[in-house]
């Protein structure tokens, strides 16, 4: 019988990579175990193993995995996919951390949400490092424009940036670089690192790496 994700042993893998993460760091970094596309019965494994901190990409899966959990102690959810404006209530009504910021519309909308719910999840920027046409985040070269922007208009905080390198080149320089950007605009977090490269992400600086496939296990493809 081939190997399935039923095999796969989330308390196992979470554990091998904290001790990887804590390896490959000095300091903290936060594990976000990616729950999209992901069945039930592994988001219950996960919270079972101690896992509280996750991601999303689609508001309206996350709710649809997390609304009934909201409730439980220490959870965190972090949304890590694009954000469409017209869903800006119902992200500022679940997240606590909102990773794709990147630009002023959504900075406008969250904020407008956030005075209205009085909720103010944490913010960061995606940055497209690669300069890439399909891809989302705010271009290098117009992010201190947008840091600004943010930092002048949302009521709450601006605590980071975020990159998704392409996947046809090295991330190590798109680490290192978005590592420099924030460190230029004092900002604390760096979210960079997947399942093939948080290790890496970590050693170059990451505070928080976003692992779904090895974490869960492979993901449904519906
Ligand atoms: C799906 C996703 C991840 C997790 O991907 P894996 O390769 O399964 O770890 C991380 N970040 C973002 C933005 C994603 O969309």
């Amino acid at each position: 019988m081939p190997s399935t994700a039923n095999d796969h042993d989330i308390a196992d893998s979470r554990a091998q990579i904290l001790q990887e993460l804590s390896d490959a760091s000095d300091q903290m970094v936060e594990l976000i175990a990616v729950s999209k596309k992901q069945p039930d019965e592994r988001l219950q494994a996960a919270l079972d193993a101690g896992q509280r901190v996750f991601g999303e990409n689609r508001v309206q899966e996350a709710q649809d995995h997390w609304q009934a959990r909201r409730d439980i102690e220490g959870l965190c959810l972090h949304l890590i996919g694009p954000l469409q404006s017209n869903k800006s209530e119902d992200a500022v009504a679940l997240f606590d951390v909102i990773q794709t910021v990147d630009r002023k519309k959504i900075v406008r909308t969250l904020s407008e949400a956030a005075e209205k719910l009085g909720r103010y999840p944490d913010l960061m920027i995606q940055v497209n490092t690669g300069e890439e046409d399909q891809k989302s985040g705010v271009m290098p070269d117009e992010l201190d424009e947008l840091i600004a922007y943010t930092r002048d208009t949302y009521p709450g905080e601006l605590k980071g940036l975020m990159a998704i390198p392409p996947v046809d080149e090295p991330a190590g320089p798109h680490f290192a670089l978005l590592k420099k950007l924030a460190d230029r605009a004092g900002l604390p977090w760096v979210s960079m690192g997947m399942s093939a490269d948080y290790v890496l992400g970590a050693s170059l600086g990451a505070t928080h790496v976003r692992v779904g496939s090895a974490f869960f296990g492979e993901r449904e493809t519906a």
